[in-house]
């Protein structure tokens, strides 16, 4: 996907859309339910009615929710023939009514601080009876400093994201030891870069979310004491796909040179492959592999080549999807379902589910045993040398 340099060079009219339809064949919102209001063009005639139609307070209100359901996945922009951003839209639209507007008061407040999303994420949790890994208990500190601070060294910033920081602290230690193992020149991004702002922008206050993106670029720079960062590897597809899409532009600027923005779990992969050639780490292991809508990365290959033997989910969204998993419980519970419909048997037989996303993880565990993907590769790898 190309990066999106400026906003404004996304065309915010739901009138040009066609109404083809083609982008039903990929929403999962419309294969789960089969109804028009959940699909991008359903979506799109919505975004419409509420930007032209001067409408009451519930009919507003209905068409939010109709919007706020959508997962976020961007299927649809993919599919588009028209190469349209539905989702773009959607959520630029949902923010000028007064529901969205709160929308974004309360993702300002989730993310200004470690507590606030922390507590979010194991309130919400316990509600949905989701079960986070248990080994994500860690209380000590990350790389602060870069690992090897000579200056010809290419320097790269480990950001872990909120999960990270929070209930997932163990596989971001966990990730920093899979790095140090693999001789990767890292530091871990300073607590002033912890939340890449997603719930600001899926509010669709473009602005705002501009004015946090800058604050936290240059506040980046200078707790990198200015280092030439030339990479960034991040703990989850979505962020990598906001990082990569909307702050590439920033990141550039303030650095003064190309930016690379990674999942860190592909590149983790793609070295040990490398590295170990032909040596298998398992003996053919079975485990379950959800790959998160927004990841470009070919775990189920790599993952092969490592002698796993994998079983890959095939309906792309679990129903984590961002907000989906805190406010639109019934669509996320159908998601879920749908996911996970073909390996009851797989999960009764005690077969766990991996997956490179924190918020996937989350969902799945609702329904089976799941954990993140380097959690798997380190307990692993403790058994072996790399050369
Ligand atoms: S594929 Fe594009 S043009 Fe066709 S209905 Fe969907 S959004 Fe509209
Ligand atoms: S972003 Fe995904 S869920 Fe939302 S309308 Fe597009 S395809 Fe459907």
């Amino acid at each position: 996907m190309e990066s999106i340099k400026d906003f404004n060079e996304v065309i915010f009219d739901p009138s040009v859309c066609v109404k083809c339809g083609y982008c039903k064949s990929t929403c999962p919102t419309y294969l789960a339910t089969r109804d028009e209001r959940f699909s991008p063009r359903g979506r799109l005639i919505i975004s419409y009615k509420i930007l032209k139609e001067n409408l009451d307070i519930k009919e507003t209100l209905d068409f939010y929710r109709d919007l706020d359901t959508c997962s976020k996945c961007t299927e649809c922009e993919r599919t588009c023939p028209l190469e349209l951003k539905p989702y773009l839209t959607f959520v630029r639209t949902k923010n000028k009514t007064l529901f969205g507007k709160v929308e974004t008061l309360m993702a300002k407040i989730t993310t200004s601080s470690k507590i606030f999303f922390s507590l979010s994420f194991k309130i919400i949790s316990r509600m949905r009876k989701a079960k986070p890994p248990e080994d994500n208990e860690f209380s000590g500190k990350f790389q602060e400093k870069f690992t090897d601070v000579s200056e010809n060294s290419e320097k790269i910033l480990f950001f872990p994201s909120c999960f990270g920081y929070t209930i997932f602290r163990a596989t971001a230690k966990k990730t920093e030891m899979l790095l140090k193992k693999l001789g990767v020149n890292f530091m871990t991004s300073p607590k002033s870069f912890s939340c890449c702002s997603a719930p600001i922008l899926f509010s669709g206050d473009i602005n705002s979310f501009k004015k946090r993106t800058k604050k936290f670029v240059s506040k980046l720079k200078k707790d990198t004491g200015g280092a030439e960062l030339k990479k960034i590897l991040v703990n989850g597809p979505t962020c990598t796909w906001i990082i990569k899409n909307f702050m590439k532009d920033e990141l550039e600027k303030e650095f003064g040179h190309e930016v690379e923005v990674k999942e860190v779990s592909d590149f983790i992969l793609n070295k040990i492959v490398d590295k170990l050639k032909d040596v298998k780490l398992s003996d053919g292991d079975e485990i379950i592999l959800h790959k998160p809508c927004h990841s470009e990365s070919s775990m189920g290959e790599k993952l092969r080549k490592l002698g796993f033997e994998v079983k890959e989910t095939d309906f792309y969204c679990c129903g984590f999807g961002g907000s989906m998993f805190f406010k639109n419980w019934s669509m996320s519970d159908e998601l879920l379902r749908k996911t996970l419909g073909n390996f009851e048997q797989d999960i009764k037989n005690g077969v766990k589910i991996f997956s490179n996303s924190p918020g996937c993880i989350l969902q799945l565990s609702r329904s089976a045993n799941s954990n993140h993907i380097l959690s798997l590769i380190s307990q692993y790898l403790n058994k072996i040398e790399l050369r």
